[in-house]
Formats: structure tokens, C-alpha cells, sequence
């Protein structure tokens, strides 16, 4: 195989790619305007509902359009040597492997930020803005997306000169040392998230003593679940739209409110939200997607070590000097069929998993404060409530409100 065959490989897969998701869009929007299933007739008023209608197709014609653009810079970049031009670019500022690395990445990634930081800014001041949803102020934007950059510095730098080291120390063998070490990583992150990244962005408090305390109290008492850490995070400093979740396990689980979920919704509501998140955690749902992402990683990290001292991955992307971090882009690029694949099994165990906690809820609890919840939290966020099955079956992980409610309500 040519260098030129692997690249037109990658092309193919980029246009497949690109073509497939905006043919999924097209689908999903064209139904837009379906009749509402009469079991979710009361989610919205007929003002909330041509609401809906607006902000659902405001952002199909925003990401139509950024779509299009982003996917044509992307190939001018292929199509131009983009890669070969930034590799140079760091090779003349240093002769150090690691430090070539960082830079290039470094470099692509601060590319690709300045040219997308518009568009989120777009749609955060002006869709977002526009429909009501966005209390963000432009200042927290900007240190958000400094405090973004920095973390990726540091976490996403440490890490990727890490796994370079391995490879120059190892070899072929770096796979099974950056193995180790992600699943050690992972672990840490799910056990710390809540106390070393979230307090960089948010505010999270322990849940004032009261009704709403002593009832989410009571119901963990009676599943018996010990619950010693429930949390409020200022969501509301950022945007309306509401959220619940759960994080870490043993000694360190806690479960986090948005400060906007509790104004949202009533006291059994909560409950009820609370007994689904209780639900993920006694069926195992974090642990098992805890080692399913950690087999993935590890049959990835495999296959890549097979291919990556191949040097017609670097030579494809037009760089002459086989090296690590062009040879992982190709790769990258190449992987992306099968980590869609993997996706999509990830996505269809989540909606099960969605099921199954609904059924605990419903169980342990009861049924109807879950629904009036979905609905709620679907109505605040002005949810789309008839999307188009394949559109479901590729993007959600969750059931859409219609199958969760109609699995709530059958006996
Ligand atoms: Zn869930």
C-alpha cells in the first residue's frame, strides 16, 4: 500500500463521516414538526411548544452551516500539507521528541480553538442568549475557557509526554504501561472529580438541612444506601437548563443537585430523580462502564501499537520523518470507523442502563414524580420530542421522553 492510497483512506472516511452525520441531521430535522404523541401532550403550551420549534431549528441551521465550514477547513488542511507544515514548525524549535510532541499538539489544538471559540460564542450569547437559556456572562466565558486551556496543558500535556516517554522507552510495548497507567488514572478521576476539577468551575455546598434533605434522607435510609454526601452546584451561574449526577464510588460517592433542578422541580420530583441515580449505582452501571471504557482503551491502545512505527502513516499526511504524534493522528483518523462502532454499543448499554433505573425508581419509589420530572426537565430545556429513531439510535444515550415515559407507566 502507498502513502497516497492511505490518504485518500482517510479522506474517504472524513467525507463518509461528515455525510452520514448531516444526512442523520437532515432526517431528525425533517420531522421536526411531527404531531406530539398524545403522551406527552402536556409537556409544553402551544406558546412553549412554537418555542421549541424555533430553537430546534435555529440550531440545525447553526450547526448545518459550522458543519460545512469546519469540514471544509479540514480537508484544505489535508489537502495542503497541514500537518507536515506544523511538524516542521516544531521541529525548528526543538530537537526533543517530547517536546516536538507537545508543541504540535499544542499548536493543532490552539488552531482548531480559535477558529471554533466564535462559534461557541455564538451560540452561547446569541441561540442560547436569544431563547432565554444563557446566564453566562461573557467575562465567565473567557476565564472558563482559560481555565479550559490550562487544565488541558497540564492533564493533556502530562499525559501525552507520558505515553511519548513510554514509547521511547518501550517501544512496542508502550501500550500495556499506558494502559496501566490510564486505568489508574481513570480511577483516580472518577474517585477526585468532584473535589479537584469541579471546584475550579462551580460552587458545590452540601444540601441545607430541611424537607427537601430529610426526604432524599429517608429514601436512601430505606434502599439502604448510604448517603452522607449530597451536593448543590451553582449550575445557575452558567445557564437555566437543569441536571443531576452522581459520581465516584465506595467511601467517596456523592450525589450533585443543580441549585436550577431544585428551583425546577418539587420535593417527591427529586426523590424520584434521586432513586434513578441511586438505581445506576445499585445495578453497577459505574463500575461497568468504569472497565467497559477501560477495555476499549486497552484493545485501542493495542491495535495502535500494531500500526504506529508503520512509517506510511506519517508519510500519508505528507510529513517525510516517521514520527509518534503524526503517525497517532492517521491512526486517529483511521480508528474512527470502529471507536463510532464502539460509540454506538456504549450508547445502546447506556439507554438500557436508562431503563433499568427508571425501573428502580419506579420500584423503590414511585413512577408518576418521574415522569412529571422527565417532562419538566424536557419542557425547561425545550427538548425535541419527536426525533427520528436512527437519529436516536446513533446520538442518544438516553431513551427519548416518550419510550421512558411509556416504560413508567406500563405495568
Ligand atoms: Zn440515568
Amino acid at each position: 500500500m502507498t502513502a497516497q492510497t492511505v490518504f485518500y483512506i482517510i479522506i474517504g472516511i472524513l467525507v463518509i463521516n461528515f455525510i452520514v452525520d448531516k444526512y442523520l441531521d437532515y432526517l431528525n430535522a425533517k420531522h421536526f414538526d411531527d404531531a406530539i404523541p398524545p403522551l406527552l401532550n402536556d409537556v409544553y403550551d402551544e406558546d412553549e411548544y412554537s418555542k421549541s420549534q424555533a430553537y430546534k431549528k435555529e440550531n440545525f441551521k447553526f450547526s448545518s452551516i459550522t458543519g460545512a465550514f469546519s469540514f471544509v477547513l479540514t480537508l484544505a488542511f489535508f489537502f495542503l500539507d497541514g500537518f507536515a507544515y506544523v511538524d516542521q514548525l516544531a521541529r525548528d524549535i526543538s530537537e526533543n521528541q517530547i517536546i516536538i510532541t507537545l508543541i504540535f499538539f499544542g499548536i493543532i489544538m490552539l488552531g482548531s480553538d480559535i477558529l471554533t471559540t466564535p462559534l461557541s460564542y455564538y451560540q452561547t450569547f446569541v441561540i442560547e442568549e436569544k431563547y432565554g437559556f444563557n446566564k453566562t456572562t461573557k467575562k465567565l466565558f473567557f476565564i472558563d475557557k482559560i481555565k479550559g486551556w490550562l487544565l488541558m496543558i497540564v492533564i493533556g500535556g502530562g499525559i501525552l509526554a507520558l505515553i511519548v516517554w513510554f514509547y521511547q522507552q518501550t517501544g512496542k510495548n508502550f501500550w500495556i504501561y499506558t494502559w496501566i497507567f490510564m486505568a489508574v488514572f481513570s480511577v483516580f478521576m472518577t474517585l477526585f472529580y468532584s473535589s479537584l476539577i469541579v471546584p475550579l468551575f462551580n460552587k458545590q455546598s452540601p444540601l441545607e438541612k430541611g424537607e427537601l434533605k430529610t426526604s432524599l434522607e429517608n429514601f436512601a435510609q430505606k434502599v439502604g444506601f448510604n448517603l452522607d454526601k449530597i451536593f448543590v452546584i451553582d449550575g445557575s451561574k452558567r445557564s437555566t437548563k437543569a441536571n443531576a449526577y452522581f459520581t465516584g464510588f465506595g467511601k467517596k460517592k456523592r450525589i450533585v443537585l443543580y441549585d436550577t433542578l431544585i428551583n425546577d422541580l418539587e420535593t417527591d420530583e427529586i426523590v424520584a430523580v434521586l432513586a434513578h441515580e441511586v438505581g445506576h449505582y445499585k445495578k453497577k452501571h459505574i463500575i461497568f462502564n468504569l472497565i467497559a471504557s477501560l477495555l476499549l482503551t486497552g484493545l485501542t491502545l493495542f491495535i495502535l501499537s500494531i500500526f504506529i512505527s508503520n512509517p506510511l502513516l506519517s508519510n500519508a499526511l505528507g510529513v517525510d520523518i516517521p514520527s509518534f504524534h503524526v503517525g497517532l493522528i492517521a491512526f486517529g483518523l483511521l480508528y474512527s470507523p470502529i471507536s463510532e462502532l464502539t460509540g454506538f454499543v456504549m450508547n445502546h448499554f447506556s439507554r438500557k442502563f436508562e431503563y433499568q433505573a427508571d425501573d428502580y425508581a419506579k420500584n423503590t419509589y414511585k413512577s408518576e414524580p418521574l415522569v412529571s420530572s422527565l417532562k419538566k426537565l424536557s419542557k425547561n430545556s425545550l427538548s425535541n420530542l419527536t426525533p427520528h429513531p436512527a437519529y436516536v439510535w446513533v446520538h442518544y444515550s438516553h431513551p427519548t421522553l416518550l419510550e421512558r415515559v411509556r416504560n413508567l407507566r406500563k405495568n
